[in-house]
């Protein structure tokens, strides 16, 4: 039986990132960058007023106090937007807004707080330009300053290849002009469902059968993880049938099919014949619980992967991701054998490289509220994760059968007790991935 790590080592070989586009950057979010970013201008690009208030030269107010205020002559006023035409003289200020960048000869800028000018009541916006001000207390030089290249200098590396792009991500290409950017293409990805049992939502539910629920949770997981999913539908227990459906994906154009059921061994699951018809097909067992039997081959050339009727999508997330570009999965995260010491350091700065990423989904160490024994396979417990007296306590559902999906539903997280691991008490540390 293979391991965990060494079926997805076995897939994600055989996959490389698809080609890049170049994209809107309203259309970018969620997309995986294929580029490297870099700084082609300081950031801020000048120096500028982090308050409303006054811009002065702080070794001028040196003991300013409350009961001692120094007094000076307000020479101009900047709003944000505007470029000051004069220049800072010994003993003046100016009246600046935040974000306006600071006029020559100034090194500070009092809080308007901090000044007569609050005092009376009078809000600085839209009030008339003060003749003089008084300042109640001493600044530092650079005090309520952004300094130009403070944040960023030109020539910068902001972003690299293999980024997934969030909201701070594209705010971060807008700060810096871009009005597009070159991602991975989206993976386009097929989902069928087979079985004589299985009828469309909308049609009643005769004696014998069950509505479909696997596409439509798969395709949630698909668009999750970044992809465009096709629901196929339904194909019967004929080999026309699914042979029918598996031609409509080819024609469609997608770049990966997913069936979840009929590749079994029973005796109408007909995606097994089907695909060896019109490819390879390989059957694997691996070694963790659900998800043992995993079929995974091509038809006409497209991967194709067979989940179990009861389905888990360990195997299939980093595939997605990997036909976007993002980087895999901390080596660590699938261990062979319970001994394994993970590389916590490593895995943490990938995952925070790609927070939003399958890869790196929160994982947390958690105490086991109950007992639990296990038949030594890696698995993967559906369950609920609480902080108690500021640590994560797992209590897991009772039933786990691979096909009770209303304990997904109740769980927040999945507990992984490794490969090896038979019995664990109570108050055993364990892995938790809290689920999206
Ligand atoms: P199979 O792999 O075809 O033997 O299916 C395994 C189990 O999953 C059976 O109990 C099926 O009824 C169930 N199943 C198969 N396809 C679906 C589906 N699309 N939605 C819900 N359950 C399914
Ligand atoms: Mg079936």
């Amino acid at each position: 039986m293979l391991s965990v790590h060494e079926a997805r080592q076995r897939i994600l070989s055989q996959f490389s990132p698809l080609e890049s586009e170049s994209v809107p950057l309203e259309q970018a979010a969620g997309r995986v960058l294929a580029e490297e970013v870099a700084a082609h201008f300081d950031l801020p690009p000048f120096d500028n007023s982090s308050v409303d208030g006054f811009a002065i030269r702080a070794a001028e107010l040196a003991g300013a106090e409350r009961n001692h205020p120094v007094r000076l002559p307000v020479i101009g006023d900047i709003p944000a937007g505007m470029q000051p035409t004069f220049t800072l003289e010994g003993g003046q200020a100016a009246r600046i807004m935040t974000g306006a960048p600071l006029p020559p000869g100034a090194d500070a800028v009092v809080m308007v707080e901090d000044t007569d000018c609050h005092e009376h009541g009078a809000r600085l916006a839209g009030a008339a330009v003060p003749e003089n001000v008084s300042i109640y207390r001493g600044l530092r030089v650079g005090e309520n300053v952004r300094r130009r290249g403070s944040d960023l200098k030109t020539g910068q590396v902001v972003l690299l290849p293999g980024r997934l792009l969030r909201a701070q991500e594209i705010g971060m290409l807008a700060m810096l002009g871009l009005a597009s950017v070159r991602v991975h293409r989206k993976p386009k990805v097929a989902i069928l469902s087979t079985g004589d049992e299985i009828v469309p939502l909308g049609a009643p539910l005769a004696p014998g059968k069950i509505h479909d629920s696997n596409s439509y949770a798969l395709a949630v997981l698909a668009a999750r993880a970044g992809c465009e999913a096709l629901r196929l539908g339904v194909a019967a227990d004929t080999r026309e049938a699914v042979r029918e459906k598996f031609e409509a994906a080819i024609q469609a154009g997608v770049d990966v099919i997913l069936s979840s059921a009929g590749v079994s061994v029973g005796a109408f699951d007909y995606v097994r014949e089907v695909v060896e018809e019109g490819g390879t097909l390989d059957f694997w067992k691996v070694n963790m619980r659900p998800g043992k039997p995993l079929a995974f081959g091509h038809y006409r050339g497209v991967p194709f992967f067979g989940l179990p009727g009861n389905p888990v999508s360990v195997f299939v997330a980093p595939t997605l991701e990997r036909l976007q570009g993002l980087p895999d999965a901390a080596p660590d995260e699938h261990r062979d054998t319970a001994e394994t010491e993970p590389d916590s350091a490593g895995a943490d700065a990938r995952a925070t490289a790609n927070p939003a990423s399958w890869a790196g989904r929160l994982r947390v160490c958690a105490i086991l509220g109950e007992g639990l024994e296990s038949d030594g396979r890696e698995s993967y417990l559906r369950a609920s994760v609480r902080l108690e007296d500021g640590q994560y306590v797992a209590r897991f559902s009772t039933n786990q059968s691979s096909g009770n999906l209303f304990s997904l539903v109740e769980s927040n997280a999945l507990l992984i007790i490794p490969s090896g691991v038979k019995s664990c008490p109570p108050g055993t540390e364990v892995e938790v991935w809290f689920l999206p």
